[in-house]
């Protein structure tokens, strides 16, 4: 595995975990042989999913952060294997929903493992959490607004809570990822103590809480230092008025490299930064990373069908479309692709030339384009490519828009691969509909 993106300096000083535990995973570290028995024994699209990869990022994550309470935000990828793997790692799971409590505690991590983060939460989103918490009185769950506290006294819940801070501060690779600053999330900042003081009163309050959106890169460590810093000033307020906290939860958002020669993020710079910016507390930091995790333990791929050469490009449609992968459409967001059939040399495919590639999804929609005029290997009917970093908000973003099943996916782990997720019929489909 190369890691070209780090200067060798700070990896002196690291020893061997630097070899042995990369800080990003490219694309081009892939083996391209193996992904190609893969996509011919399961199918395309197909979603590679490699464990040993995710062990390794939540091990890199508790080492940067010693002393902190490193958990996963499960939201990136709820899928059992990987959430398994997470468990055994010793990261406990953070849940956005009804859906992901479930998941969770299927997967077996206990009470004390799970936290549920309410975002506007249906009612019946509350009663199941309130349900498992009765069976699970260790799990912690976190409100963003004064209301969801009242909701939560209505169903008879006075376990452990968390309060959900609006810090004020956003950070992220595109506005619609960026929720610090946005009014729908957490309580105002200039409310938060008193809600914590007045919630004290009937539940067991053991944390606050902020996230600022998603993609902490070296450009946005001020953002997160200030958000930080504020989080680090209410704590103390919040001891200084006589309640005890158990931790200080700084959010997720660190971001991955998605284009290839983006610099890996440096992740013990960003965990310095954090702990000088907390200042002292009486609580334990804690981070909540989902995209760190997966992102690059992940490689979708997907066959071409078509090729269109056209004045201004070669529109190449492939049979993974943003129903499979949704980011490009969605955030605009870039995923490095590689032709894994022309790099295999067998036959037709030596020195192909480069031409600007287009890769178009088989969606009914103009946004269903994973790359505009990319340099690309002249791709070619049946080719297979490789999309990177798409083990984050990858298969759980993926939909049956337009009537497409979504696609299987494969795990790795100790050299051997299994399907973890079966692909779905058209028959799958139309199974839920009563008539
Ligand atoms: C999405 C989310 C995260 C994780 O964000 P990443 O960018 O995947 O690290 C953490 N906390 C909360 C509350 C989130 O909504």
């Amino acid at each position: 595995m190369s890691d070209s993106s780090e200067g060798v300096s700070r990896g002196e000083h690291r020893g061997d975990s630097r070899r042995d535990n990369p800080a990003v995973r490219r694309l081009a570290d892939w083996d391209a042989a193996r992904l190609a028995d893969l996509a011919g024994e399961y199918g395309t699209p197909l979603y590679v999913t490699d464990l040993g990869r995710v062990r390794e990022n939540c091990a890199r994550l508790r080492e940067a952060f010693p002393d902190a309470e490193v958990r996963y935000a499960a939201k990136a990828h709820t899928g059992r294997a990987v959430l398994e793997t997470v468990r055994d790692a010793g990261l406990p799971a953070e849940c956005a929903s009804a859906g992901e409590v479930h998941r969770a505690l299927g997967a077996g991590f206990s009470g004390a493992e799970v936290q549920y983060t309410a975002v506007h939460p249906p009612a019946g989103d509350l009663d199941y959490v309130v349900d498992a918490w009765r069976e699970h009185p260790d799990l912690t769950i976190t409100v963003g607004a004064a209301d969801t506290v009242d909701r939560l006294r209505e169903r008879g819940f006075d376990g452990r809570l968390c309060v959900r801070v609006n810090p004020g501060v956003g950070a992220g690779h595109h506005e619609k990822v960026r929720t610090g600053a946005n009014a729908k999330f957490g309580v105002p900042y200039d409310r938060a103590a008193d809600l914590v003081e007045s919630a004290s009163e009937q539940f067991d309050v053991v944390g606050v809480h902020a996230h600022a959106g998603s993609g902490i890169s070296g450009d946005d460590l001020a953002n997160h230092r200030e958000l930080v810093r504020r989080m680090g000033d209410l704590a103390r307020e919040i001891s200084a008025a006589g309640v005890d906290l158990e931790f200080v939860d700084v959010g997720g958002g660190f971001g991955v490299p998605y284009e290839e020669d983006e610099p890996a993020l440096d992740l013990p710079a960003v965990a310095e930064a954090t702990r000088e910016a907390i200042g002292g507390i009486d609580a334990t930091l804690a981070v909540e990373p989902g995209r760190y995790v997966v992102a690059d333990a992940g490689v979708l791929l997907t066959r071409v069908n078509t090729v269109k050469e056209t004045p201004e490009t070669v529109v190449t449609g492939v049979d993974a479309g943003m129903t499979t992968l949704l980011r490009p459409a969605m955030y605009d967001a870039y995923h490095a692709i590689r032709n894994l059939t022309s790099e295999s040399g067998d036959g037709a495919g030596d020195a192909r030339e480069t031409v600007g590639a287009t890769v178009v999804g088989p969606i009914c929609e103009s946004s269903d384009v994973f790359c505009e005029n990319r340099p690309l290997s002249r791709p070619e009917r049946d080719d297979l490519l490789a999309v990177g970093n798409a083990g984050a908000y990858g298969y759980e973003m993926a939909s049956t828009y337009n009537s497409r099943p979504r696609p299987a996916e494969v795990a790795l782990e100790d050299g051997d691969a299994a399907l973890v997720r079966r692909r779905e019929t058209l028959t799958d489909l139309t199974e839920v509909e009563s008539r």
